[in-house]
């Protein structure tokens, strides 16, 4: 592209800040769009808030401006800025993500954050994530309990090959396994595990239509739906292997559709086990943590 075509007034930084205002704020508010332009600096020139704060007249070589040109036309098709940059900050570990995973969410990192308080005084020895995709479940828990053993599984061997990736770009050394959940032979290799995590695909199809564009079209939806007739395959599934591999005193730690709480909670009833629901800080009933009965 000839850089004439390009729409910011100069390369001066001031004037790219201004012109993502202009053609952003509309649609996505101008908080976001500020913290949108303070990731592309950092990943575009390394530069931190401060340095974009001392540095608006400064000027962006031509290939610069173009990668931020790329930027602001992809933010106007709503793609995520996570998969713009590459990656995402999920507690404290750098997260590369592509259309292979789900970006991982906000309220994940509450699970995992809560997760780690909780079990500080007792760290779990043998961790299992169920439905790892990046593998930032794992990952953020084998940083906090670093003498765990941690197995993380996913049916995706597009997904596991990024989780792979993240593990070795956080230095965590993680047994990942490929495997299909509902598949019903299947079977743990190990015995049992004192921490049982999930956040299964859980979006039942009837969902789809109050569901963000930008969700639609940039998560791989085999990450996130389940069949109306059968939404809680995956807890199903989950509870079986629970049942088989969680120690006695272990504690198993759903992330959870919230328009079905109730129903969860009863179906680990029946398992055999006793849930907690919690509630995440946008007030909706998000996790569940389990123990044997
Ligand atoms: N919370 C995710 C969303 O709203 C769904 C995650 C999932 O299905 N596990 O898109």
């Amino acid at each position: 592209m000839n850089t004439r075509d390009l729409r910011f007034r100069s390369n001066r930084v001031s004037d790219i800040i201004g012109l993502f205002h202009e053609e952003l704020d509309g649609m996505y508010g101008s908080d976001e769009v500020r913290m949108f332009v303070d990731m592309l600096f950092e990943a575009f020139l390394g530069w931190d808030k401060v340095r974009l704060l001392t540095s608006k007249e400064h000027t962006v070589d031509q290939s610069d401006l173009l990668r931020f040109h790329w930027a602001l036309e992809d933010l106007k098709r709503q793609r995520p800025i996570q998969h713009i940059i590459g990656h995402t900050d999920f507690c404290g570990c750098r997260i590369k993500v592509s259309p292979d995973v789900l970006i991982p969410r906000p309220e994940t990192e509450e699970i995992v954050n809560w997760t780690i308080c909780h079990l500080a005084h007792h760290p779990p020895l043998a961790i299992l994530d169920l439905c790892t995709g990046s593998g930032c479940i794992a990952i953020a828990l084998k940083k906090a309990f670093l003498g765990a053993e941690v197995t993380a599984l996913d049916v995706s061997s597009a997904a596991l090959e990024m989780a792979r990736q993240n593990a070795r770009g956080n230095g965590t050394t993680i047994n990942f396994i490929q495997a299909n959940l509902l598949d019903p032979a299947f079977r743990l290799p190990s015995p049992t595990f004192h921490l049982i995590v999930s956040n299964p695909p859980y979006v039942m199809e009837s969902e789809r239509a109050q569901m963000q564009r930008n969700v639609l079209d940039y998560d791989p939806s085999l990450a996130l739906f389940v069949p109306d007739d059968d939404p809680l395959c995956f807890y199903q599934a989950i509870a079986l292997t629970a049942q088989k591999s969680l120690s006695d005193d272990g504690l198993l730690i759903l992330e959870i559709n919230e328009s079905l709480a109730g129903e969860t909670c009863n179906l680990l009833h029946k398992h055999g086990f006793s849930p907690t629901l919690h509630i995440d800080f946008r007030g909706k009933s998000r996790f569940i943590s389990a123990k044997r009965n």
